[in-house]
């Protein structure tokens, strides 16, 4: 496996260069054994997990399943995960479909949530549901306490380098337009090329770690296999650094 991962990896060690990742799993609320999972794979294979946690009916029971673990840390995912958009529009919960000031105030309610509930291992780094925030409420982030933003794929915005440290995820294991399942190794190994070379040519940020994204609530056996095969790779690796959330962040 991961034979064309391999070849570009190799180009990596020749030039003398780290390929760093970080690993963002999203929609955590409660202890799961679908978590329980993830946790493993995490510990297993020493690869650092970026939860991204929905703030709104956010349970003990998942700071409990957290407890000591050194290398999880906990985001801010939206406040409550809710769409606000319109029927025939794409899915949205932070977006100019709500005064700015109803948004932020939620918000800020879930930011000190998190911040009671998981302390220390709170990063205060904003992930939107649905990857998706409009530019007006991205600039009144810091006010509500936060560093940093993370969406899918590339940079699109130059106005959020300004107020905040935007690193994204690239890699999406999950093909969510059949069926929630696993997206394939192919597809999976084809996205996390696709970065890696797209910064190695120059053509994307060389300061951004490669994302992989997962979603543990709707993993089937072949999602978890495939990470726990990828990071334990990954692990092995000599041109591999993988990132936990503060030094991302
Ligand atoms: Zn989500």
């Amino acid at each position: 496996v991961f034979e064309a991962l391999s070849r570009e990896l190799a180009q990596w060690a020749m030039a003398g260069r780290q390929a760093q990742f970080w690993w963002r799993d999203d929609d955590a609320q409660f202890a799961s054994p679908e978590l329980d999972q993830i946790l493993e794979i995490s510990s297993n294979c020493k690869a650092p997990l970026s939860l991204a946690v929905i703030p709104h009916g956010v349970e003990d029971t998942l700071a409990a399943a957290l407890v000591g673990l050194e290398s999880v840390q906990v985001l801010q995912h939206g406040y409550s995960h809710e769409n606000h958009a319109p029927a025939d529009l794409r899915k949205m919960e932070l977006g100019w479909h709500r005064p700015a000031e109803v948004i932020c105030a939620q918000l800020r309610t879930g930011f000190d949530a998190l911040r009671a509930l998981f302390d220390e291992q709170f990063i205060p780094v904003m992930v939107p549901p649905w990857n998706r925030i409009d530019e007006r409420i991205i600039e009144q982030l810091p006010d509500v306490g936060l560093r940093g933003l993370s969406t899918l794929g590339p940079r699109r915005s130059t106005l959020v380098a300004e107020v905040l440290h935007q690193v994204n995820v690239h890699v999406d294991i999950i093909n969510w337009k059949q069926g929630r399942k696993f997206a394939g190794l192919e597809i999976c190994e084809a996205q996390i090329i696709a970065h890696l070379s797209a910064k190695r040519n120059g053509q994307a940020p060389t300061d951004e770690p490669t994302g992989i994204m997962s979603h543990h609530r709707v993993h089937d056996m072949a999602s978890d296999a495939f990470l726990q095969a990828l990071f334990s790779y990954l692990g092995d690796h000599s041109a591999v650094s993988m990132l936990d959330a503060q030094q991302v962040f």
